[in-house]
């Protein structure tokens, strides 16, 4: 085959997570001319996704099966593309860098810049990645790859800027007193998952660049111990990574929720057996990781800050869930709605509302909603790139319940609003199943748990149940009347959630 996959033609693409390993083997065998794995696409309802690419035109094939794609291969092996059996065929340049999209295809939903690769290239090879434009942050100018990171506010729960500016950041770390280092807080959300394990070189290049400016050598990758595929892509794209001043380490944290909070993510980088939140300030970017002033973003950032370099407008990587027949991850522009990426799924059954913002995300029964901070913020939604999707089926107080035992079973215990605070409200919604609903007390404990929690666990924590009182607060009176609407809390699951 060519240096690279872009030049390839004719060539036969296996796109997906899992079961593509299965497609590509028995694709392989079955024709003599190249057969590679890409990484995902996101849609998982589309994979394993086989592309045909031959005299610029690329045939998709969908939830192909290893004997259909056996017999694809044997006929692109005869020089002909299956244009008939394909769900969509495509003409484009010699050489495109990026995923082609059919018309009508939940790959059109939304946009795809920082997700235009994912799906195209091979997510270990240099190569693919250098000749789709890659890499060209690392000699960018300075001035532009600063401009860019203050346009660029942090992405999701693990990133110490949360939803402020990068650049502001980074500017920090240069003035503070020490050796720098760069953390990419990969631990735990889907989207960030994805682009370790379909384009990693993106949010390396990202890190690196970043390293770069603030004279950072170390860049130290932190995924959950339970993303195996993504940390054996990332290690073994480390081992491809052109050369720089930064040594590049992929290091992995205990799979809980809590490990992906920044400060605790950097607990868990050196070691520590019990993680805690570290108060602040110091803030990680004056203080982290070994007392060295640390830059915290996710790979959702760092890809942001890639895009911006090259004049790219931000967007937002959704994650959409939960009572859907498969997950989607799709990317929005900052002037779109969330309610877009409800075309990319099915609902099982009928929509009722979301939870947007991962685990303590605010619920809602309107995904009309730009994705931006302030609009997501004003929304009382979370920021974290999670739609779960809940369907009619779903009891309401069950669910915000649930939410709030996890946030008491689940913190670290290191301040009390937190600790004590979740406690308390686990008990004032256990009462209402015993006929007391009392929303002045429950307001009152949010309160104070949102305002004096030392770190964003205690304070997202509060928000399933005080969006769920917004919305819904008549299904917990009616619950208080011994009813629930959805059928759903018999009482063997009233006992099961009072435990
Ligand atoms: S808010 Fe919760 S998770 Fe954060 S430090 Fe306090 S007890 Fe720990």
């Amino acid at each position: 085959m060519t240096e690279h996959v872009l030049e390839a033609s004719p060539v036969l693409r296996v796109a997906g997570r899992n079961s593509r390993d299965e497609v590509l083997n028995v694709a392989t065998s079955a024709a003599s001319l190249p057969v590679v794995a890409v990484g995902s696409t996101g849609l998982s309802a589309l994979e394993p996704l086989v592309l045909a690419t031959q005299n610029r035109q690329t045939a998709f094939y969908e939830s192909c099966t290893p004997q259909r794609a056996a017999d694809l291969a044997d006929t692109l092996d005869n020089g002909e593309l299956d244009i008939e059996d394909a769900d969509a065929v495509i003409e484009h340049a010699s050489t495109p860098t990026r995923l082609p999209i059919p018309d009508r295809s939940p790959l059109g939903v939304g946009t795809r810049t920082v997700l235009g690769r994912c799906g195209w290239l091979r997510p270990t090879c240099p190569n693919d990645y250098r000749a789709s434009g890659g890499f060209e942050t690392l000699t960018a100018d300075g001035e532009t790859v600063v401009g860019a990171a203050r346009r660029v506010t942090g992405r999701g729960w693990g990133d110490a800027m949360a939803d402020t500016s990068v650049g502001d950041s980074w500017k920090r770390v240069i003035d503070a007193d020490g050796d720098p280092a760069v953390v990419v807080n990969a631990h735990g959300t889907p989207s960030d998952r994805l682009l370790l394990e379909s384009l990693p070189f993106l949010p390396l290049e990202g890190a690196l660049a970043a390293a770069q400016i603030v004279d950072a050598s170390d860049v130290i990758i932190y995924l959950s111990e339970a993303d195996n595929q993504a940390h054996e892509r990332v290690t073994a794209a480390i081992e491809n990574l052109p050369q720089t001043n930064a040594a590049v380490h992929a290091v992995t944290g205990p799979d809980e929720y809590r490990a992906a909070e920044p400060t605790m993510a950097l607990e868990a980088i050196e070691g520590s057996q019990r993680l805690e939140a570290r108060l602040r300030p110091p803030q990680p970017d004056i203080e982290g990781i070994y007392g060295r002033p640390t830059l915290v973003h996710t790979p959702r950032t760092l890809a942001q800050i890639v895009h911006a370099t090259s004049g790219a407008a931000p967007t937002r990587i959704v994650t959409i869930r939960g009572d859907v027949q498969h997950e989607a991850t799709v990317e929005l522009p900052a002037d779109g709605s969330l309610a877009t990426a409800r075309e990319a799924v099915t609902v099982d059954g009928t929509f009722k509302c979301a939870c947007v913002g991962g685990q303590f995300g605010g619920l809602t029964p309107d995904l009309d909603i730009a994705p931006t901070p302030d609009a997501l913020g004003a929304a009382g939604v979370g920021t974290e790139g999670v739609i779960d999707v809940l369907n009619e089926d779903q009891c309401l107080v069950a669910y915000i319940g649930e939410q709030s035992r996890f946030a008491q079973d689940e913190n670290c215990g290191r301040c009390v609003p937190c600790r004590e605070g979740t406690v308390q409200l686990t008990d004032l919604l256990r009462e209402v199943y015993d006929g007391s609903f009392r929303p002045d007390a429950i307001e009152e404990l949010l309160r104070v748990i949102e305002s004096s929690s030392i770190c964003a666990f205690g304070r997202d924590a509060t928000r399933p149940v005080a969006t769920g009182l917004d919305h819904f607060e008549d299904e917990f009176a009616v619950h208080a009347g011994g009813q629930c609407p959805t059928g759903t809390c018999t009482t063997e699951l009233q006992h099961e959630v009072s435990q």
